[in-house]
């Protein structure tokens, strides 16, 4: 008997080392709300009414239809996307993205297309871009290591170009736009991977806004594309069916078997937003106060903690900042670790460290981050 009784209580204790969650910093995939998580592992054997997992089930059932049609309702309403706007969900990443936004919007009308590049993946779309068509790069922030956003002067755009792309918030610098880019009538294309839902904007001023979910809205696997109707139609009709955006408007996004689970997972975050959050303009005032509190260390440290953005582009997603050495990094991260403060380390082009704070990220979590880097700054 005391043998079983000893096997239930490590048993026991072996799934409470299992649930025990780290605060984690990573820039994705990130963390997902933990309801969210709980509700997944709730449904996982058998989805309510359905009687089988969403793993399991046909996009076209009636079930799955549902779960697609309500992601999509409520990415609708949360961002107030008007009908003049198809919303997508693709596979591929952002990175097909790179690519399919040229294949699509150069062509006919328009063979050159603008590039605002301010961090690393925007330099990664150009380069991919320029495969497609005729890429201008009208502005660079490369010299000082996109640490900084092009003054509005700055911009010397082509008004007859097929679309103006920038990245709204660089990932890896933790540079992010306080609003769009003004760009005129040329259709505005965004890749918004690392902020998409972080707060409430005005879709009519894009032409395409696109972001792979693992950032801020759910797990890999799923790319939510939302562009203008119009601009559906200026694709080549033999382009490849995939790569067309007509294509999979024209279908629900269920041309081919679409991304099921993560589409769920996405519905599920939408939901959280709503219900959980109260809205965008609700999730962007918890936003601020999280990004404010790291800041403000920074600030407060300054022969300590030098951030990498100049503070009137500083992201309210990812806090990059370096220590005095090397060696005080690699001490940061370790302490850190220890108070289950996890996945800090900068990008190798950044250096030091990196905090991605989306919107997952919970107060709390912050603050344990902020208490942890004022204490630390304490200690050495
Ligand atoms: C992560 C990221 C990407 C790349 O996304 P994938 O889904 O890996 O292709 C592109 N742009 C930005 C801004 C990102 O943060």
């Amino acid at each position: 008997m005391r043998g079983a009784l000893a096997t239930r209580f490590l048993h026991h204790n072996h799934a409470a080392t299992m649930t025990s969650r780290n605060y984690n910093f990573s820039a994705g995939p990130a963390t997902l709300p933990e309801p969210i998580l709980r509700q997944i592992q709730d449904e996982m054997l058998s989805l309510s009414g359905v009687g089988a997992s969403v793993l399991e089930i046909s996009h076209r059932s009636p079930a799955f239809v549902a779960i697609a049609e309500a992601a999509e309702a409520n990415l609708r309403e949360l961002l107030s996307i008007s009908d003049d706007y198809a919303v997508l969900f693709l596979q591929g990443g952002s990175r097909l993205q790179f690519s399919m936004v040229p294949m699509n919007l150069l062509g006919r009308q328009a063979n050159t297309a603008d590039y605002i590049l301010t961090g690393s993946w925007g330099k990664n779309a150009a380069k991919e871009a320029a495969k497609e068509g005729e890429i201008c790069v009208v502005w660079d922030g490369g010299e000082t290591n996109y640490d900084r956003l092009p003054a509005d002067g700055d911009l010397d755009l082509n008004p007859n170009a097929g679309y103006v792309h920038y990245t709204s918030n660089e990932t890896i610098q933790g540079v992010q736009f306080p609003t769009e880019p003004n760009v005129g009538n040329v259709p505005l294309v965004c890749d918004a991977s690392s902020e998409f839902m972080y707060k409430p904007i005005d879709v009519s001023k894009y032409g395409l806004i696109y972001a792979c979910a693992q950032k801020n809205a759910g797990p890999a696997g799923v790319t939510i594309v939302v562009v203008r109707k119009d601009l559906l139609d200026i694709a080549d009709e033999n382009l490849a069916g995939y790569l067309r955006y007509k294509t999979h408007a024209d279908n629900g996004s269920m041309w081919n078997t679409p991304p099921t689970f993560a589409i769920y997972v996405v519905k599920l975050v939408t939901e959280w937003l709503k219900d959980e959050i109260g809205g965008l303009e609700k999730m962007y005032e918890q936003n601020q106060k999280k990004a404010a509190m790291l800041y403000e260390v920074l600030d407060g440290h300054p022969e300590f903690y030098q951030g990498h953005a100049q503070r009137d582009c500083r992201s309210l997603m990812n806090v990059t900042f370096r220590l005095p050495s090397d060696e005080l990094t690699q001490q940061f991260l370790a302490s850190a670790k220890e108070q289950q403060l996890t996945d800090l380390k900068g990008h190798r082009s950044v250096g030091g460290i990196r905090a991605s704070i989306y919107n997952a990220m919970p107060v709390a979590g912050v603050e344990k981050l902020r208490d942890f880097m004022n204490d630390f700054v304490s200690r050495h």
